[in-house]
């Protein structure tokens, strides 16, 4: 097998849904990646998101290997023990929250959906049934998923969406404001935008969403998909928002996918006792969510962002790299840096960020763009120092491609 060999196989067998670049990976170990003709890669994208400890953890192989020589899938009538270790992980790591398992960021944006109307409906207040999302936000692509994600070309086509969202600039108070009215049951946000290319909001904005949520009785989510599981350099992007007097910012709901898993299908739900309380046998489920596969590794992933205490590890290597782009000899090319942690955003005076992120791989390093002009950087949090510094000329080199 070879990239250009399976290249044209997959052309003719898969849906051909998704912009590809031309690698073939056929292994992987830490932030390394080798393709088909053999070629190394540092990976600074990391599974798009998933692979958050890196290709092949010794701890996770361990998990996942145990795990498939002992239970497999039983279904959500029985009880099984990886599940309830992983949302008593979540409990002692974001808040006093309740979870529920399926597999992506979008389906957990569902159940997020559905929880807030029926929250709404269940308190007598039927017809209150919009949820307002914001603009450059994502959430996802099944219909409700993406009706809350108002980017016109990927809801093009697709019309009738799900009704009862409405959509405003993000990191804006009073635009919030002044588009809550009667029927409003929920906000759904992102703590930081990340396909809308790492918007970071203001120190005190997401303490003001909550504020008028608790002020208008409306359900607040956060779409902590990408901001999950230590990748801001805190266990959640929520815990990187506090009020002018200091206090947290928690949400009703929480939704993670990505990193949770570490590379294996696994997303969750997690909402406040009162809410999940009202989500009874029959009114929402998922086959497969949860099942002791999936389960056992995202446990062995929380184990070890505490144990090689990696939120903290991602703070650093974050400023690691901040500090690196101010020396580079293609500085001048970078408008702007944002993000926090190992989720950063690196805005270009060109429009387009794609020759670079070609470049890029050409030479070695997979990066991503977002939001057309801007590259998304998301390595792994376990990236060895050595990979790190080794990826920044070569960085540095991919930007003379704009
Ligand atoms: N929410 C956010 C913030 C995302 O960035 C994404 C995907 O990129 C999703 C939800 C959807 O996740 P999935 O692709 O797992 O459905």
């Amino acid at each position: 097998m070879t990239n250009a060999s399976l290249i044209a196989r997959h052309q003719d067998s898969l849906v051909l849904n998704y912009g590809k670049l031309p690698a073939t990976f056929v292994r992987g170990q830490g932030s390394r990646l080798t393709d088909a003709d053999g070629k190394s890669y540092i990976d600074f994208f990391a599974g798009f998101g998933g692979t958050i400890l890196g290709h092949c953890h010794p701890a996770l192989v361990s998990a996942i290997t145990q795990q498939a020589n002992t239970l497999w899938a039983v279904g959500n009538q029985f009880y099984t023990e990886p599940q309830v270790r992983l949302a008593e992980q979540l409990r002692a790591t974001a808040f006093d929250g309740r979870a529920f398992f399926c597999h992506s960021g979008a389906e957990a944006n569902e159940a997020a959906i559905k929880l807030a109307r029926l929250a709404a409906s269940t308190a007598g207040r039927e017809g209150r049934f919009k949820i307002i999302s914001f603009l450059k936000g994502f959430h996802g692509r099944t219909l409700g998923a993406l009706s809350a994600t108002p980017t016109p070309d990927y809801q093009k086509g697709f019309a009738p969406l799900i009704p009862g969202f409405t959509y405003v600039p993000y990191n804006d108070l009073p635009a919030l404001e002044a588009a809550i009215d009667p029927q409003t049951c929920a906000v759904i946000v992102e703590p930081i935008q990340g396909e809308g290319g790492i918007n970071v909001p203001d120190s005190h904005y997401l303490a003001g969403v909550r504020a008028l949520c608790d002020q208008h009785h409306l359900t607040l989510i956060f779409d902590e998909v990408w901001t999950g599981c230590g990748r801001t350099g805190v266990y959640f992007g929520h815990q990187l928002a506090q009020d002018e007097l200091g206090k947290g910012v928690i949400p009703d709901i929480m939704t993670l996918g990505k990193a949770l898993g570490g590379g294996v299908p696994v997303a969750c739900m997690f909402a406040k006792p009162e809410l999940a309380a009202l989500l009874k046998p029959g009114t929402h489920g998922c086959t497969l969510g949860g099942n002791p596969i999936c389960a056992a590794v995202a446990a062995a992933v929380f184990d070890t962002l505490e144990k090689e205490n990696l939120p903290a590890q991602a703070a650093q290597k974050g400023k690691r790299i901040t500090d690196a782009l101010a020396s580079f000899k293609n500085v001048g090319k970078i408008k702007q840096i944002r993000g926090s942690g190992l989720f950063l955003g690196i805005q270009l005076h060109a429009p387009d960020a794609g020759p670079v992120v070609q470049a890029a791989l050409a030479a070695g390093l997979i990066l991503n763009a977002t939001s057309k002009n801007v590259l998304r950087l998301a390595p792994a949090l376990t990236i060895t120092p050595r990979d790190l510094e080794e990826a920044m000329p070569l960085l540095d080199q991919a930007l003379s491609a704009v």
